[in-house]
């Protein structure tokens, strides 16, 4: 997947009361950058839009260096003026925790933009509460390991998660958001149902 290994999670507000992320990425294709700045944002309704890839670091946060070692995550929507609203922020958590776990990131290393030393801003917003963001319980299941780092045992073969089987696509699809949101790679793939193992 070319990954980059991500040390950090920087959490932004888009500081305007944008309409979506389509939007926020087209302003940021106008200053000639060559995606949307994050690697996600968190619109109204809740919904995780992937912005840039993993595999590129990012363009948020250049003190300390973070868009190299930090996700990049954006909540759609002025915070110092209201709080996310709660979709969003059952969203932000979901996604923190994700990717918490997908990439080993402890929540000390979970900051708002401002909190990046060096970072003159008073992003994600004064109603963006990180404390709570990084005191939330963790989830209790096991953490999965970057594929990279040498531990664990290979055998030559590949292991797919099987997360759910629906005979109706919509099911499916929202299985597949619900995974995506929490930071996880999900495809529906179509088949006649005869598991082959
Ligand atoms: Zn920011």
């Amino acid at each position: 997947m070319g990954e980059r290994s991500w040390t950090h999670i920087i959490v932004h507000h888009t500081g305007a009361e944008e309409k979506d992320a389509e939007q926020v990425r087209r302003y940021h294709l106008s200053l000639g950058w060559r995606d949307i700045g994050y690697h996600y944002v968190i619109e109204r309704d809740g919904r995780v839009v992937p912005g840039r890839s993993l595999g590129l670091p990012g363009a948020h946060c250049k003190a300390a260096g973070m868009n190299f070692k930090g996700i990049g995550i954006a909540v759609l929507g002025n915070l110092n003026n209201h709080p996310p609203l709660p979709s969003q922020e059952e969203a932000l958590e979901n996604l923190v925790r994700g990717l918490q776990q997908r990439f080993g990131i402890p929540p000390a290393n979970v900051l708002g933009h401002r909190e990046v030393p060096g970072a003159a801003t008073d992003c994600p917003g004064r109603c963006l509460d990180m404390e709570r963001l990084r005191s939330l319980p963790e989830r209790p299941d096991r953490a999965v390991r970057p594929e990279g780092s040498g531990r664990g045992t290979r055998s030559g073969k590949i292991y797919r998660v099987q997360a759910g089987a629906f005979s109706l696509r919509e099911n499916a699809e929202a299985l597949a958001e619900r995974l995506r949101a929490a930071g996880f790679e999900a495809v529906v793939v179509a088949g006649n149902g005869e598991p082959t193992a």
